[in-house]
């Protein structure tokens, strides 16, 4: 994309040079060394075998139906994690294990948001992550409307003993969440009494979407909630008309310290070199709304299913492959930081890692961090994928949770990258359950993840640094 733009007045030669990359990247020889040929047949194994059956979508069915959403500290985590140490033992994984991790336990209690004057609406709101809650009676106040943060720090005087509806559309995730994360805290440096924030996602049915704001130091913590994006632009009309509205918040939102939780580990280990490990994973943790279907749960079962795919084809490659499915992603990353702090001594040994959180929707390939000898390598592997058209690998792999480890060690860092389009509709959102996931498209998800930590993990020589 960048490239594109930066050369958009050389079109002729444009053409010809994507011509020209196009005709290299898809010619039998350019990404195809020899020692690649030993994988062939593995690989289509592996993919046969995930696309012959449901099996990832039927286990995440269990997970999300039977289970449930699995927020930190919630007995339903519990049951999770419980439930995938069995399961992988089942499965025949090796070394199958719980690694304790001590996470905040945020609890959301009952909740509501309406305008109360100058007409009644009931607003369809969620409270945001790690918010603090109200007084019993509510926080009651006149809205200020803000469509940005400059807007809110131009008009500071209005913003006093008011709530702020920060009332700013989807663009990009990276661009609007920023208004959720640290809204509450800017709101409240200007004195605001609480925070509103138009949900982070396309205009969807009524749907709030939830996520975890981050409270500085510097400011009042303040409750915050996300509303319908009907909601906000209700509040913005009638305020635009009518000047006064107000609005009551009502939240129970609260911390009940820390609680042991988990990751949850298992293995193949390797034939030739053990200690040298690949680590696939995804977090098993989720928001206390929807299912966690596609955030994160799919994750979860499509990396673990590249063990178990392995394990069921007799495939034991000559390094380790480690599934990791960590907890405490949503709100705390704690899950992630005490991976690093436990593996640390063997972290130098770790190969490569891939975190799947982008939802398991029709898989495009892998995003890649590395150095370019060992982006060479990924690429030629993955021309095995070309069949299921999963074979690009893009710029910028890694994840929440494998970034802590990642980053210490300089572990090249991949991440499985799918058709992003209906992520965000349902991110955070009640809407985040199972239907809304293509078993076809889940299972070549599962074959993506299961070629590349195979062959990663089987090479004759270690991937590069
Ligand atoms: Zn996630």
């Amino acid at each position: 994309m960048r490239r594109r733009a930066r050369f958009a007045s050389a079109l002729p030669f444009l053409v010809f040079a994507f011509t020209t990359l196009d005709a290299q990247s898809t010619h039998p020889e350019s990404h195809r060394p020899a020692w690649l040929q030993q994988y062939r047949e593995p690989s289509a194994r592996l993919i046969g075998e995930a696309l012959g059956s449901t099996f990832a979508w039927d286990r995440l069915a269990v997970l999300t139906d039977t289970i449930g959403h699995r927020l930190s500290g919630s007995p339903a985590l519990d049951r999770a994690i419980q439930w995938a140490l069995a399961e992988m033992t089942r499965d025949g994984l090796e070394n199958v294990r719980a690694e304790k991790v001590m996470v905040p336990k945020w609890v959301r209690g009952q909740e509501s948001a309406e305008i109360v004057e100058p007409a009644h609406h009931t607003m369809t709101m969620l409270g945001l992550g790690d918010s603090v809650g109200t007084k019993s009676e509510g926080v009651q106040g006149e809205v200020l409307v803000v469509n940005s943060f400059e807007e809110l720090d131009a008009r500071s005087a209005s913003a006093r003993g008011r709530i702020v509806l920060f009332n700013v559309p989807f663009t990009t995730y990276g661009e609007t969440v920023r208004f959720r994360s640290a809204g509450p805290s800017r709101a409240a440096r200007h004195g605001a009494i609480a925070a509103l924030v138009r949900a982070v996602g396309p205009a969807g049915l009524r749907t709030p979407h939830t996520g975890a704001l981050q409270y500085s130091s510097d400011a009042p913590k303040i409750p915050a909630a996300a509303v319908s994006t009907e909601d906000a632009d209700r509040l913005e009309r009638m305020v635009a008309r009518s000047g006064k509205v107000v609005v009551r918040l009502k939240m129970e939102a609260h911390f009940d310290g820390d609680v042991e939780s988990a990751n949850v580990v298992g293995e193949i280990r390797g034939r030739e070199f053990p200690d040298e490990i690949v680590v696939v994973g995804g977090h098993l943790d989720s928001w206390d709304v929807g299912a966690g279907a596609t955030d994160d749960g799919g994750g979860c079962v499509v990396t673990w299913e590249a063990l178990r795919l392995m394990k069921k084809l007799n495939l034991r490659p000559r390094r380790t492959v480690r599934v990791v499915l960590f907890t405490n992603e949503e709100n705390g990353g704690r899950g992630g930081q005490a991976y690093r702090d436990e593996h640390r001594a063997e972290l130098s040994n770790h190969v490569m890692m891939l975190e799947s959180d982008g939802g398991v929707f029709r898989p495009l390939g892998v995003g890649f961090t590395g150095s370019d000898a060992a982006r060479d390598t990924v690429k030629a592997i993955a021309t095995l994928l070309s069949g299921i058209a999963a074979d690009q690998v893009s710029a910028g792999g890694g994840g929440a949770d494998i970034g802590p480890s990642v980053q210490e060690a300089h572990i090249p860092a991949m991440s499985l990258d799918v058709d992003g389009s209906k992520y965000f509709l349902i991110h955070h959102t009640p809407a985040d359950t199972i239907d809304k996931i293509d078993p076809v498209e889940m299972a070549k998800c599962a074959a993506t993840v299961a070629v590349m930590a195979y062959v990663i993990a089987d090479l004759p020589q270690r991937l590069a640094r």
